[in-house]
């Protein structure tokens, strides 16, 4: 599928071979040599990338992104002649993507482009970032050390205990078949056995100080698999 720009440029000179080259390129390129023309152009296509030359004859060009910014977030380049840096500061501030400083050549503004294109098509990066600690009653998890604690002790898990201890934290409260618990932590296509989730349940518990015939934390659940304690089970 071929990406729709709108070109506002007034230059023929530049207009003309730039619209032919781009759509050389793949892209559907449609032109105005306006600002009020070019913002027309924009609202009718719905273009997935603006180029936007700054001199115009009617509205500047920064004046033809801030308006385009008030009502629409498609991507903008700045074709801008000037090379001085407050410029293209005042172009960015404005919310303008990117700009490429006149005379270009064309790969430089592909790649641009392209690269414009790429972050407008990924889904906006998550305002926070991924928990790193996990707690459960007095039991509390670290992904940045891979530590984990009951209270003061350090439980001194190895690998696969810190990733099944995880995974059943995450889940405190809910049963974990032992077939979801050997795939998430051992292998994604496992099938056979599951003795070593069993040892390494033992050891987990161990090391928690939960007595197998009455847990407090590690729950198990027959036939089925295992469940953490829910944090209000824990909370007494
Ligand atoms: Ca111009």
């Amino acid at each position: 599928m071929s990406h729709t720009v709108v070109l506002i440029e007034d230059e023929p000179s530049i207009s003309e071979p730039l619209a032919a080259a781009l759509a050389g390129e793949g892209f559907d390129v449609a032109v105005a040599g306006t600002g009020r023309a070019g913002l027309d152009l924009i609202a009718q296509r719905e273009p997935d990338l603006v180029l936007l030359d700054v001199m115009l004859p009617d509205i500047d060009g920064r004046d033809v992104c801030r308006t385009l910014r008030a009502r629409s977030d498609v991507p903008v380049i700045m074709l801008t002649a000037r090379g001085r840096e407050t410029d293209r500061v005042v172009g960015l501030e404005l919310g303008a993507d990117d700009y490429v400083v006149k005379p270009f050549g064309m790969a430089e503004l592909v790649a641009r482009m392209r690269a414009v294109l790429r972050r407008a098509g990924q889904p906006a990066a998550p305002v926070e970032p991924p928990a790193t600690t996990l707690q459960v009653g007095d039991v509390r998890l670290d992904e940045r050390t891979w530590s984990a604690t009951r209270g003061d002790t350090d439980l001194e898990l190895a690998r696969r205990e810190f990733e099944l201890l995880r995974l059943l934290m995450r889940n405190a409260g809910t049963v974990l078949s032992r077939e979801q618990l050997m795939e998430e932590v051992w292998d994604p296509n496992w099938f056979g056995p599951t003795k070593t989730l069993d040892v390494h349940v033992s050891a987990l518990r161990r090391k928690l100080g939960d007595d197998p015939t009455a847990p407090r934390y590690i729950h198990t659940v027959r036939g089925v698999g295992f469940r953490f304690a829910a944090p209000e089970e824990l909370a007494g």
